[in-house]
């Protein structure tokens, strides 16, 4: 008989079933044991929510407590979609390899940040996005071009954020800390989007910044925040000021302090391309001067192997990116890859064939093993 507590009684095993499907759908298309379990643990947390659920209590309470772990499910099934559409998109080589090139720069960076690489990625419509849920990054549809692949970088910050942790004491978290304290300069939100940018400047250098502003940033909006993102004019000047910073912090170390200028000399790349773009002729913003001091000291102490190092090398491998006869450096990384085929697309912005070859030599050095 059709009653309310039987129909409670049905949605609640509908979802339980729903979720159950979804894991075992993702076990399906993964090799790798880490993920299915951290999906199933929480699968596992969302159907204990649900069990409170309970004929004991009134069907008022019941409704909240199913209308608020839907919200939970819904989310847990979204990424699980995102998730399975990822990888079956690349089981069928539908990405032409853009996956193994994202996979390669995301266990680089948590390598290089001596975090787990406890990250994976999906792809949906829209831009990057990061969900702590599974730590899943989506990545856009159709593609990620090695020209949008800085952005993963970003994303990845949001993830190093939560898990990055202060030797000997594993449960303090600096970046976490560093938001708590600033909570005074910007909104929560808005300094998870600072700390993001600065991980990805600090790991990549200037290839960050421009991917931003050539693909990411509407010229005629960049003064406008959202409730969860800063206003571009703000986030890309604190990335230059964060690259300053940079210099200043390692000329007081004198074991660097030849090579600090470098990093000056990188921020200035960033803001004589931001003057292009918007015709800011006053490139400063009160945000990037509070702010950077603090991640960029942060990064510096608690990441200190992630730092991006140029090195002698990139002009060689700009020229060996645009098809030149350059042996490939050694002890390159995917860092310094970005960087340069961003230095061949600042120097040739109408040559759209050698973009195309560019983006696939890129990708296959990004790839293991692979020639350009
Ligand atoms: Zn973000």
């Amino acid at each position: 008989m059709i009653r309310p507590e039987n129909v409670i009684r049905e949605w609640v095993s509908n979802e339980v079933a729903g979720l159950r499907r979804a894991a075992t759908m993702v076990g399906e298309v993964t090799g790798d044991a880490a993920t299915r379990r951290r999906f199933e643990r929480m699968i596992a947390d969302t159907a204990e929510q649900l069990s409170a659920i309970s004929p004991a209590l009134d069907l008022d309470t019941n409704w909240a407590t199913l209308a608020e772990a839907r919200e939970k499910i819904d989310q847990l099934k979204t990424e699980a979609l995102c998730y399975i559409q990822g990888m079956l998109y690349r089981t069928h080589r539908l990405d032409q390899g853009s996956g193994q090139a994202v996979d390669a720069l995301i266990g680089y960076l948590t390598s290089a940040a001596q975090v787990p690489n406890g990250l994976v990625t999906g792809i949906a419509v829209g831009p990057e996005s990061f969900t702590s849920t599974i730590n899943l990054i989506r990545l856009p549809f159709p593609e990620s071009s090695v020209w949008e692949l800085p952005t993963v970088a970003h994303e990845a910050g949001h993830y190093v954020t939560r898990v990055l942790t202060r030797p000997p004491h594993d449960d303090r978290h600096p970046l976490m800390e560093l938001i708590g304290d600033r909570k005074a300069d910007a909104s929560e939100p808005h300094l998870h989007e600072f700390v993001a940018d600065a991980f990805a400047t600090y790991t990549l250098g200037p290839s960050y910044p421009l991917t931003a502003m050539v693909l990411r940033i509407d010229p005629t909006e960049v003064n406008r925040p959202s409730p969860t993102h800063p206003a571009w004019r703000d986030r890309v000047l604190t990335m230059a000021q964060v690259l300053r910073e940079l210099t200043l912090l390692l000329r007081t170390r004198t074991t660097e302090a030849r090579s600090a200028g470098v990093y000056a000399a990188l921020a200035e790349v960033v803001v004589r391309q931001w003057k292009r773009l918007t015709g800011d002729t006053d490139p400063e913003v009160e945000i990037a001067y509070v702010l950077a001091p603090h991640l960029a000291a942060c990064l510096i102490d608690h990441a200190p192997h992630a730092r991006y190092h140029p090195g002698p090398h990139l002009a060689a491998l700009e020229g060996r990116l645009a098809g030149d006869d350059w042996t490939v450096p050694e002890s390159i990384t995917p860092a310094h890859v970005l960087h340069a085929a961003w230095m061949w697309r600042l120097r040739h912005p109408d040559d759209l064939k050698g973009r195309e070859a560019v983006h696939r030599r890129a990708r296959a050095l990004l790839t293991q093993g692979g020639t350009p």
